[in-house]
């Protein structure tokens, strides 16, 4: 019978328990869904609901291209995340509907982590908005993405229930790993100390773009702990 029960949580021929709950961690139904949404008491992955908020449409209603936008809020999440451990997964949808709007996922590699982090996060102001992480029962994401969006086809477009993955470029995701990270700052240090003085005072150096962005960066931390400090 357990072993029954195991093979068929989750899936459509389980009657009790919601698939969408159980794979995605978010159903259009919420509360009043006429399946069980299990809450997990501990887990490695926090979901945060609607932390993320692309940029207004423009003038003619069309959504804007907010590839730098969401740059700048990766890095500066993953750092606020990293302070409590190593992150296995750091996930952003772009669906649309109410459920999943904005939603972050954040998998550390140990619960520890995880619950450290939802503890000091709960009741904190992230750009006006009261952050309330939850532990997630999604731990295997090739359960929860639409493989059709990631070929290209989904034609449920934003309304589709299952995880459309916002694309995270390469330099960020190498920051998963503070060790290669270090590695590689030294790297591009020695490589720009060979390339000579001449070009730098041309423009700005990458090192004095990447300086303001984290000054920016800490300034907008500050404001979420100051927040915080206000509250309590
Ligand atoms: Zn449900
Ligand atoms: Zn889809």
């Amino acid at each position: 019978m357990a072993e029954h029960y195991s093979r068929i949580i989750g899936t459509e021929e389980d009657k009790v328990n919601c698939p969408f709950y159980f794979k995605i961690g978010a159903c259009r139904h919420g509360d009043g869904c006429s399946r069980t949404h299990l809450r997990p008491h501990f887990s490695q992955t926090l979901m945060i609901p609607h932390l993320y908020i692309p940029p207004a449409p423009g003038p003619d209603g069309q959504p804007v291209d907010d590839t730098e936008h969401f740059e700048d809020f990766y890095e500066e999440i993953l750092e606020e995340f990293q302070k409590f451990g190593d992150l296995e997964q750091l996930n952003i949808v772009e669906n649309l509907g109410d459920h999943m709007f904005g939603n972050v996922y954040v998998k550390f590699e140990q619960e520890d982590a995880a619950e450290a982090c939802l503890k000091a996060m709960t009741g904190r102001y992230y750009a006006g908005r009261l952050v309330a992480p939850e532990f997630s029962p999604v731990t295997d994401f090739r359960e929860a993405r639409c493989r059709q969006y990631d070929e290209g086809v989904c034609d449920r477009g934003g309304y589709c229930n299952f995880m459309h993955m916002k694309h995270v470029p390469r330099h960020l995701r190498r920051m998963f790993r503070p060790k290669r990270r270090d590695r590689d700052r030294d790297r591009k240090k020695s490589r720009s100390r060979s390339r000579g003085r001449d070009r730098k005072s041309e423009r700005p150096s990458r090192d004095d773009v990447a300086r303001s962005g984290s000054a920016e960066r800490k300034a907008k931390i500050a404001e979420w702990n100051r927040a915080k400090e206000e509250k309590d």
